[in-house]
């Protein structure tokens, strides 16, 4: 048993079953056992590989992402550059490299990094430190500015809420302990939930016994964006910025049970060893972009990722690569091009997603 399912066996007995949105929270942030917060999980000895690990190629795009927006944004000096979740700092390092191209990017920026973990802070100090970051744990202290935000593998890590619909009604999916002892099992709660409406406008095909998620955390995060881009009131400022979200995920909206454990390039019972494997479920962009659109975002996308790499330039960028590596590198070249865009790998479970203040330019890769 690790030392936090003992910690959480002790509150379920003294509290009764917590919700799997507390459970996630916990198993991923627990100030000393959280998985986050102990260990760097990242890279092919960590329990999962992200895109930009996979080749820089990915950063460098995202990079003249944000340089082709700055640009049409009219260069607005200072602006934030903000990351959520950077993990190893690999994105914004490229990407920045990549964005210096354009003249008065480097300098413009005042780069924000939005990180839990005091493990993948110090990496990131170390990838990152010479373009003086500051780190936030929430947007709400963000500077009221023309911001660029980035999020690739962020949302997925956010915790969401399980229902099950029995009856016409929704009842949540708990973590519960077995009769026998300190196991962790799921149990659903016999009272229907108070707050459903959302439920039903997000699922409202749902028949009796399918399991539905509901991502509260990253509707409340989504919202809190979609006020940041907007200009300030009395400005005059059309553009506020953009926020481009990577992740992988569904759409539209349909009732499914996503949440799930990796261990080591594996899958597990999310509820064996919380605090020992990464736990994450599907991102619902359907929800993300209802949540941005209500508060008055233009939404984008979302793309699949194949697609929306493909529309930045991978190719031309894979063959200015190529032209100057030797066989084996253009060779390794080659399998992270397929791996981020081929639909059997990451190219169409993992879908791109933008979101801008209404009056906008439309951000590349995206179309009207
Ligand atoms: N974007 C990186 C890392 C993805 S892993 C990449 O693509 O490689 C998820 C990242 O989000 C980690 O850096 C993790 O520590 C961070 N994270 C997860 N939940 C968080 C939260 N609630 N607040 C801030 N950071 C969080």
């Amino acid at each position: 048993m690790t030392p936090l399912q003992a910690l959480i066996a002790k509150r379920i007995r003294r509290e009764g079953p917590i919700s799997l949105s507390d459970y996630m929270s916990l198993a991923l942030l627990h100030p000393e056992h959280g998985y986050y917060v102990t260990r760097d999980p990242l890279g092919r000895r960590g329990d999962f590989v992200t895109a930009p690990e996979v080749s820089q190629m990915f950063g460098e795009l995202i990079g003249l992402w944000c340089a082709d927006y700055w640009n049409r944004m009219g260069q607005p000096t200072p602006f934030s550059l903000v990351e959520l979740g950077p993990g190893r700092g690999s994105l914004m390092a490229d990407a920045l490299r990549a964005a210096a191209a354009l003249p008065g990017f480097l300098d413009a920026k005042e780069l924000v990094l939005v990180e839990a973990s005091p493990a993948l802070r110090h990496l990131q100090q170390d990838r990152l430190g010479r373009y003086q970051p500051q780190w936030l744990t929430s947007l709400s202290e963000l500077k009221q500015q023309a911001t660029l935000l980035i999020a690739n593998e962020f949302f997925d890590a956010l915790p969401v809420r399980q229902f099950t619909r029995r009856e016409a009604r929704w009842l949540e999916n708990m973590v519960g302990l077995s009769e026998c002892g300190d196991e962790l099992c799921l149990v659903i709660s016999r009272e229907p939930a108070r707050h459903t409406p959302l439920l039903d406008r997000l699922y409202p095909q749902a028949q009796d016994d399918d399991v539905a998620e509901l991502p509260a955390a990253a509707i409340s995060l989504v919202h809190e964006i979609a006020l940041r881009l907007r200009p300030p009131r009395g400005s005059g400022a059309p553009v506020q910025g953009a926020a481009l979200i990577i992740d992988y995920g569904y759409y539209p909206s349909q009732p499914c049970a996503t949440l799930q454990a990796v261990r080591a390039h594996s899958h597990h019972d999310p509820l064996v060893a919380p605090g020992e494997a990464d736990l994450t479920a599907h991102v619902n962009f359907e929800a993300l972009l209802m949540a941005a659109a209500e508060a008055d975002a233009r939404t984008w996308g979302p793309l699949d990722q194949g697609a929306f790499l493909t529309a930045l330039g991978i190719e031309q960028r894979a063959a200015a690569l190529a032209a100057q590596a030797s066989p084996a590198q253009r060779q390794a070249i080659d399998a992270a091009k397929h791996r981020l865009t081929d639909p059997g790998q990451m190219g169409v479970l993992f879908k791109a997603a933008a979101l801008t203040a209404t009056a906008t330019p439309v951000p590349a890769g995206f179309t009207e």
